[in-house]
């Protein structure tokens, strides 16, 4: 006699394949390297012997597949970049959008050449296209992270912010992040503290980070450049080259899923743009295969409090397609 075949019933199964892939994923992203890979003949015998109600052999959609996560489609807002790299690059120059660029400036100032034994992105490497190599585990992050700062703690590749800063800021936070809040440069809080976003804006900024149900310590927070602008200008975009093999090998290190860039100097140099924050925010831009969210700047929402609602819609659109809402 024929022993009756278990059934799932519940949740929906195609759903909770697809959680597992994506929680998969993302434990490899964060560079759990024993992982499994999935042998086709056992997971053929698995769906087999438990029979799903009304599908013999459950098989998660591709796209809900690749991400961490179940949450409801979100077809309008939540496209991955790749779908619509119209809207956020002019077609000529959306090749570059994700292209890390070379530094303007010698490879190897004083003070300026990367951390030992650390080796950048490939000019060639494509936007949706993984970052370079494995994940390093937590432990190796962190140390190379360390390493990495004391060597952005010597620079002196921009003349005029060596002389003026008190102190780098490098950037702080989980070395294994889902989320990486990128900012413009250091303020005056920050350049006495050597801390990201610690004074006002941080205090906005750490309460949006809250909001999305998550602690300071739980993301990573950096900067575009290291070193604080005197009278916190924008920095010059002589500057900005100075400081994107910084970001660039930061970025590499962390390769988180998303990357919310605060305001428009982090936007259009990550992106390497000059559309505004208003036609890049609302959507998902790439970064190698990290999605890139724009929002306002937690300073510009402290003089314009009703672009708050805005930049909550923002962070919704992320927190929709990770599943966390
Ligand atoms: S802003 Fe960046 S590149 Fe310029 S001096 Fe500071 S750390 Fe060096």
């Amino acid at each position: 006699m024929e022993q009756e075949k278990p059934t799932i019933d519940g949740p929906d199964p195609a759903a909770t394949l697809a959680q597992a892939a994506g929680l998969a994923e993302h434990l490899q992203r964060i560079g759990v390297q024993w992982l499994p890979t999935p042998d086709a003949e056992s997971t053929q015998a698995l769906a087999t012997q438990f029979r799903v109600a009304g599908q013999d052999t459950p098989q998660p959609q591709p796209e809900a597949a690749s991400r961490p996560t179940s949450a409801p489609a979100t077809p309008v807002t939540a496209q991955p970049a790749a779908a619509q790299p119209a809207a956020a690059q002019p077609a000529a120059a959306q090749p570059a959008a994700a292209q890390p660029a070379a530094p303007a400036t010698a490879p190897s100032p004083p003070g300026g050449s990367p951390a030992p034994g650390f080796a950048l992105q490939s000019d060639s490497a494509a936007a949706n296209e993984p970052y370079a190599g494995p994940p390093l585990a937590a432990d190796a992050r962190a140390a190379q992270l360390a390493a990495f700062a004391e060597t952005v703690a010597a620079c002196t590749r921009c003349e005029i912010l060596s002389k003026c800063r008190t102190k780098t800021v490098f950037g702080e936070g989980n070395v294994t992040p889902r989320i990486v809040f990128f900012g413009e440069g250091p303020g005056r809080e920050e350049d006495l503290s050597g801390r990201p976003f610690v004074g006002k804006a941080g205090q906005l900024l750490t309460k949006m980070i809250g909001a999305c149900k998550f602690a300071r310590e739980d993301v990573y927070i950096m900067n575009t450049v290291k070193c604080r602008p005197p009278n916190n200008r924008n920095p010059e975009p002589t500057e900005i080259e100075n400081c994107r093999e910084y970001f660039q090998a930061q970025f590499q290190i962390l390769r988180p899923e998303y990357i919310v860039c605060l305001g428009l100097v982090s936007a259009q140099a990550l992106l390497q743009t000059k559309l505004s924050v208003g036609r890049l925010r609302g959507k998902f831009h790439s970064y190698f295969d990290s999605k890139v969210l724009v929002t306002y700047h937690p300073s510009y929402l402290l003089r314009n409090p009703a672009a708050k609602k805005a930049a909550w819609e923002d962070l919704q659109l992320m927190l929709r397609d990770a599943g966390l809402m």
